[in-house]
């Protein structure tokens, strides 16, 4: 289980201060509910910090909210790329990549729509084609705070809206 965490610095900040950051730790597995025993840091790309449950032996890690989860570039940036391509056209990351998260973002338009009828009372009409859901849906997004849209539909679904 990812615990998404905003630690309200900014990205660079957060990469000095590595082990050093101040992050959360769960006192108790949040499945079973026993004492999480031990924390360690893990330098991925970047440095996320894991608890492992000695009761259901599962894993607890607490991920920046600045990242999308297994996803190496920021959050921000991704979702400027596919603004920026769904918007004007502009490719402003190479192909592959872009659409890669293209592909990703559009297999979660389904729950993009769920999250903000549900939240937000935002209706997107139903009739619509895929990608003009997806040109509204990235428009909602970039005009409110993609991070903490982002940390609400994971709180909401178990889940990132780039998840497969
Ligand atoms: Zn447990």
């Amino acid at each position: 289980m990812q615990i998404i965490h905003d630690f309200k610095i900014p990205v660079k900040k957060y990469s000095e201060l590595s082990q050093n950051n101040n992050f959360p730790h769960p006192e108790e597995c949040p499945h079973c509910h026993d004492q999480l025993k031990k924390h360690g840091f893990y330098p991925r790309y970047v440095i996320t910090i894991d608890g492992k449950c000695q009761h259901c032996g599962r894993t607890v890690s607490i991920l920046p909210a600045f990242l999308f989860p297994r996803f190496q570039r920021s959050l921000n940036y991704i979702v400027c790329c596919m603004k920026e391509y769904l918007l004007q056209k502009k490719m402003i990351l190479y192909k592959r990549a872009l659409y890669f998260y293209l592909h990703r973002f559009t297999c979660n338009i389904p729950g993009l729509i769920a999250f903000f009828r549900d939240k937000y009372h935002s209706l997107i009409p139903f009739k619509l084609s895929r990608i003009k859901k997806a040109t509204k849906l990235i428009k909602m997004i970039w005009s409110s705070d993609a991070q903490i849209l982002s940390k609400e539909y994971q709180d909401h679904f178990n889940q990132c809206f780039m998840a497969l």
